[in-house]
């Protein structure tokens, strides 16, 4: 039975239309991550299969249930929020089963439940200490072993790890999925970082101006991008994109040439093209090599900045006339990302290659024209 269904869900706030007609279905024990950037609509629709917004039309349901109408503490579910929320003047034991006392449960049945969720959260020996005597990280865990208690059938979590550094974030990306594993419950994550969503999802959902983009699995939205926008979002350092024309065209391949002497041949379009249509193409920094005769296509670049991250190494280069229009550095040199730490020196002439099958093609409309890439599997 699917967990959540969203039909055309819609949101204004008085003229502002936030969220777009949204059509979902979440199945029983997926891990669901909403990604976009900041202002997309992914808190809206967060709140509003919570309940603490009202939607301003469509229908939500839960577990084959109705709850467009119902408040919030009649639908199921159980929410983590950003700023933990823990009540200070309780300690560890008494915020966890809140929700439980709240609800008027036995005692036992109380004491059961919060010992259970500090079992699996490792809370045991915090429980009579009030939140101000725990760690960020130990106060972010309470706050889900709250939700715990509650045995909701769905747990939402709305950036709940954005208060954290980034040692800890890391730690707790690795907590919440064992979780998961663990509990095989249904999970709504929001987040603006795609790097929780790659790491932590079951499926992705791409949010951008209220709308959804693209619904998949990580690496299928990674490797296979419906559009510029889901290409641009996903993936650090950023893809680098090149503004192009069709050159030629012949069946379901097309050439594609570049202000700056880019050409890069394309085989098995999934859409349309005409000679002298206006497209993007795009290149992962991870699939451009320095200095590999054996590429598809070369051009020549200087080196501007290097980075050094120890496992790997950024290098940002020139390429003169021929820009990239969206890349991480924003100024039109391109990125490549080298698996190895090499030293490039600012100045050095290289010669930048990739394989044409490692390209991207997009239309004038910004959707995908090269969407069969294969998905290695985990
Ligand atoms: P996100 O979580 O993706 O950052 P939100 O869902 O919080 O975005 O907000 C989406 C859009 O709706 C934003 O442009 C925001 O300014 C607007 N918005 C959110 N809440 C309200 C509100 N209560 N009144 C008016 N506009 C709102």
């Amino acid at each position: 039975m699917a967990s959540v269904e969203i039909r055309n869900i819609e949101k204004h706030y008085g003229g502002y239309h936030a969220i777009k007609d949204i059509n979902l279905t979440i199945d029983e024990g997926e891990f669901v991550v909403m990604v976009g950037p900041s202002g997309c609509g992914k808190s809206t629709l967060l709140k509003s299969i919570a309940g603490l917004e009202t939607v301003s039309s469509g229908r939500l349901s839960i577990k084959g249930r109705d709850v467009t109408k119902l408040d919030p503490g009649d639908r199921g579910i159980a929410m983590v929020f950003q700023s933990y929320a823990l009540y200070p003047h309780m300690t560890v034991a008494e915020n966890m089963g809140f929700g439980l006392r709240m609800a008027k449960r036995p005692k036992a049945e109380i004491d059961a439940a919060v010992a259970r969720a500090a079992k699996i959260l490792r809370l045991e020996e915090q429980l009579e200490k009030r939140p101000k005597q725990l760690s960020g990280g130990q106060r972010q865990r309470v706050a889900i072993g709250r939700a715990i208690t509650r045995s909701p059938d769905v747990f939402l979590f709305d950036e709940p790890l954005s208060n954290l550094d980034a040692a800890l974030r890391t730690q707790m990306r690795v907590e919440l999925s064992t979780l998961h594993a663990k509990l095989g419950s249904t999970m709504i994550y929001v987040t603006h970082d795609q790097v929780e969503a790659m790491t932590m999802a079951s499926r992705i959902v791409v949010l951008n101006r209220g709308r959804i983009e693209q619904v998949g699995e990580p690496l299928a939205l990674y490797n296979n991008p419906a559009n510029l926008f889901v290409a641009g979002f996903l993936g650090a350092p950023r893809m680098n994109f090149v503004a192009g024309k069709v050159v030629e065209v012949a069946g379901h391949g097309a050439r594609i040439a570049s202000a700056g002497g880019l050409t890069v041949a394309f085989e098995g379009l999934s859409g349309p093209l005409a000679i002298g249509d206006a497209v993007t193409i795009g290149i992962r920094p991870e699939k451009l090599r320095i200095g590999d005769a054996a590429a598809d296509v070369r051009f020549c670049a200087e080196v501007r900045l290097t980075e050094y991250l120890g496992r790997e190494t950024i290098v940002y280069a020139d390429a003169g006339d021929l820009t990239t229009t969206g890349s991480d550095s924003g100024t039109g040199v391109f990125t490549i990302q080298i698996g190895e730490n090499k030293p490039f020196h600012a100045g050095t002439p290289i010669t930048i290659g990739f394989d044409s099958r490692d390209a991207y093609l997009f239309n004038a409309d910004g959707w995908t024209l090269t969407s069969q890439k294969p998905v290695a599997r985990t």
